[in-house]
This record gives C-alpha cells, sequence and structure tokens, in this order.
C-alpha cells in the first residue's frame, strides 16, 4: 500500500498535486478541507461548528478531523492507498493516523512537503479565491493566519515524520509538471526502499 502525506501550507499546491498523483498511483483522495466544506454544504451540526473556526483560519479540533479519518478509512478497505491532504494538521493528529493505520495493517509510506514562501502563498490565494468561491481565499488578512496557523500548529508535524525517517521537501515553485515528477521521483525511491 502506498500512503502518502501531502504536505504544505494553504496554497503550496496540494490539491493540484493531488489530481495527478491519484491518478498516477490509483489513491483515495482524503482532503479533510473538503470534507469539512462538505458537511457545511450540507448543513450539519459539525459543519456549522467548523465554519466557525474555518472562518477564522483557525483550526477545527483534532478529534472532529480524526473522526472524519477514521470513517473514510473503514469505508476504503480496499483501496490500494491513500493521499492525505491537509491532514494531520497537529502531532495528535499525525499520532492518531499512525495508530489508525495500524489497525488497518498499514503506515505511512512518505511525507512529500511542498515549500513555497509566505508572499507567494498570499499571491497564489487570492488568485484562487477569485474562482474557488471559498471565502477563507479572499481576504488577505485571513490567509496571513492560516499561514501563521500553519506555521505555529503545522510545522511541528514535519519533525514527527523526520524522526521517523520518512520526511522529504520539494520546492514547490516552478511547474505543474516539474514539481510532479520530482514527488514521484521521491514517492518512487520510498516505495522501493
Ligand atoms: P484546507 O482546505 O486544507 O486549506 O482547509 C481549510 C480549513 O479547514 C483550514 O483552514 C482549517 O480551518 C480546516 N481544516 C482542514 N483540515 C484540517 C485539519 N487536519 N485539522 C484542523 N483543521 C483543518
Amino acid at each position: 500500500m502506498l500512503n502518502l502525506v501531502l504536505f504544505g501550507p494553504p496554497g503550496a499546491g496540494k490539491g493540484t498535486q493531488s489530481e495527478n498523483l491519484i491518478r498516477k498511483y490509483n489513491l483515495v483522495h482524503l482532503s479533510t478541507g473538503d470534507l469539512l466544506r462538505s458537511q457545511i454544504a450540507a448543513g450539519t451540526e459539525l459543519g456549522l461548528r467548523a465554519k466557525q473556526l474555518m472562518d477564522q483560519g483557525l483550526l477545527v479540533p483534532d478529534e472532529v478531523v480524526i473522526g472524519m479519518i477514521e470513517n473514510k478509512l473503514k469505508d476504503n478497505q480496499s483501496a490500494a492507498g491513500f493521499i492525505f491532504d491537509g491532514f494531520p494538521r497537529t502531532v495528535p493528529q499525525a499520532q492518531a493516523l499512525d495508530s489508525l493505520l495500524d489497525q488497518h495493517g498499514t503506515k505511512i509510506t512518505v511525507m512529500v512537503a511542498l515549500i513555497v514562501d509566505s508572499e507567494e502563498l498570499t499571491k497564489r490565494l487570492l488568485i484562487r479565491g477569485r474562482t474557488s468561491g471559498r471565502p477563507d481565499d479572499q481576504n488577505e488578512d485571513l490567509i496571513r493566519r492560516r499561514v501563521k496557523e500553519y506555521n505555529d500548529k503545522t510545522t511541528p508535524v514535519a519533525d514527527y515524520y523526520s524522526q521517523q525517517g520518512k520526511f522529504v521537501a520539494i520546492d514547490g515553485i516552478g511547474s505543474i509538471e516539474n514539481i510532479f515528477e520530482s514527488i514521484c521521483a521521491k514517492i518512487d525511491e520510498s516505495v522501493e526502499e
């Protein structure tokens, strides 16, 4: 099984690269941001609570996203592998993911981090906001808060995987195709190990 964590701040290109990776490696895409947005669209209580935090650029509680991932792993028992996009975002989420995967007899293969500086992220997200319809992409203050939340809470997740020898960093600035090729090369290396 190939289980990939695609890591990087909002606007790093995780969603775009996920689409290509899913096709190439036949993976099930698990994006906690997408799962939360569908809860909001469905008007569930979880969605309403999550929206209040998402509208402020803050993370939703660990147990909420862990519960969603737990359900999705159960629903996709015959998957060839998973791509985790936007999850885990805290060390407790990473620990919970390890134990959930362990229960399914599998583990994370590699974490690939897309490195993009804050100015470029802000630029990209404001452009995305014109077409994505996402309210959190349309306000510069909110974008900066999301990047800060990432730097404060999510960066330690890279150390968590680094300690397990599973962390690789890739320059996230360049053409989509070149970045995709670099990611694939790293994945293929990890699978061979
Ligand atoms: P994203 O689509 O990954 O940029 O996520 C959009 C928003 O959803 C984030 O700013 C958070 O408020 C929330 N969110 C998504 N994934 C997580 C996660 N793993 N942990 C906590 N909050 C999350």
